[in-house]
């Protein structure tokens, strides 16, 4: 989105400085048919080539400006028809008129300097030309004044480009730095900060990414660590969160990793496997169970299950994209699986076959 705006403003900056270039063009042409210098008329084919094509091309930019006109090349060809007519008008003075040619090249400068404050190329192009032409047609005595008119702009304006990129580079660097801590938010807002893994907004959209792409063959766990209020009671709220840490990295370690796995709530984690099959789900489940049990987080309170820390799991397929049905029967599995005694699995199958 910011990287677009700042792609859009950079061309609306091209376009308004062609547009500015054209129109100021096409001013100066006018100018000089209605209002010659020393009277004496001359409406050359370049000067009504100039208007032609200025009037012609700001008409046509504003019908389709996503059309990208070329600067430099327009910029070229503008700055030899102006020489063109500068050396068509020039023989026509009936004494050499250095003031002319000196006024030719500033307007010629001006209107560069103006529409190309900070492009150095549109600039040279447009002028050279110009700039050629009024030396050949001068003598030596006015050549360090022309030079000198032409030098400053230059100068000038390759220190506005010069100001103008390091402006555009800081600008461009800011941005990126933006779209990077957006992103990086982004990112801590779908994962829980104890366990670092994925909080219910990061599950819903890792999910919806899962179920657009293949909807198909996944399975739900969802996981309870056995009287963990006990654990908390006895050995204390930092020990829990140790605790905790400790059986997610054990449920990360156990599964792929294209599965998909939450912390569903206090000490609740939900897994989602990703195509898979009931068999090799059960054995997931089973190696969750065990990994989790190998721990051996001790925990004299879990009531006659073992010494140490359990969890039970209750497991059902997810059909097409019916995650809260699918919920619905892994939490009943769980339910009974704690009912039956703790560290254990239970299917919705085997619940809906007893
Ligand atoms: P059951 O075997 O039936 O699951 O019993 P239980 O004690 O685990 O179930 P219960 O839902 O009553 O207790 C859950 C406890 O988990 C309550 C709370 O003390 C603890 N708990 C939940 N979230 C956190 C947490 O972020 N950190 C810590 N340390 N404890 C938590
Ligand atoms: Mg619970
Ligand atoms: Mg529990």
């Amino acid at each position: 989105m910011t990287s677009q705006s700042w792609r859009a403003l950079r061309v609306k900056k091209y376009q308004f400085s062609l547009r500015l270039f054209l129109f100021l063009n096409l001013a100066s042409s006018l100018f000089s048919m209605l209002s010659p210098m020393h009277h004496i008329l001359a409406i050359t084919v370049p000067l009504v080539m100039i208007t032609v094509i200025s009037a012609g091309l700001l008409l046509g930019h504003w019908a389709w400006a996503e059309r990208k006109i070329n600067i430099p090349a327009i910029s070229i060809l503008f700055g030899c028809l102006w020489a063109w007519h500068v050396a068509t008008k020039t023989p026509l003075m009936h004494q050499p008129n250095f003031s002319y040619l000196v006024i030719a090249l500033l307007s010629v400068l001006f209107v560069g300097a103006i529409a190309f404050s900070n492009n150095i190329i549109a600039f040279t192009l447009h002028s050279l030309p110009v700039l050629v032409t009024c030396l050949l047609l001068s003598d030596g005595d006015q050549w360090l004044r022309m030079l000198y008119c032409f030098a400053l702009p230059v100068i000038g304006i390759t220190i506005q480009s010069v100001i103008q990129k390091r402006y555009d580079n800081f600008a461009h660097g800011l941005m990126y730095k933006l779209l990077e801590e957006r992103q990086t938010l982004n990112d801590l807002s779908m994962l829980d900060p104890l366990t670092g893994l994925y909080n219910r907004r990061g599950l819903q959209n890792r999910l919806e990414t899962l179920l657009s792409l293949d909807a198909s063959g996944h399975y739900v766990l969802l996981l309870d660590i056995d009287y963990f209020k006990a654990y908390n009671d006895h050995y204390g709220h930092m020990m829990g969160d140790q605790a905790l840490i400790q059986v997610s990295a054990a449920i990360r370690n156990a599964v792929r990793s294209r599965d998909i796995v939450t912390r569903y709530g206090g000490e609740e984690f939900m897994v989602v496997l990703t195509s898979t099959t009931p068999e090799m789900a059960l054995e997931t489940a089973e190696r969750i169970r065990q990994r989790v049990y190998d721990l051996k987080i001790s925990h004299m309170f879990n009531h006659s299950v073992a010494t140490n820390v359990t969890v039970s799991i209750g497991l059902a397929p997810l059909l097409g994209e019916d995650m809260e049905g699918a919920l619905e029967q892994a939490d009943k599995a769980l339910y009974e699986a704690k009912h039956l005694g703790r560290n254990n699995i239970l299917t919705s199958e085997a619940l809906q076959k007893a």
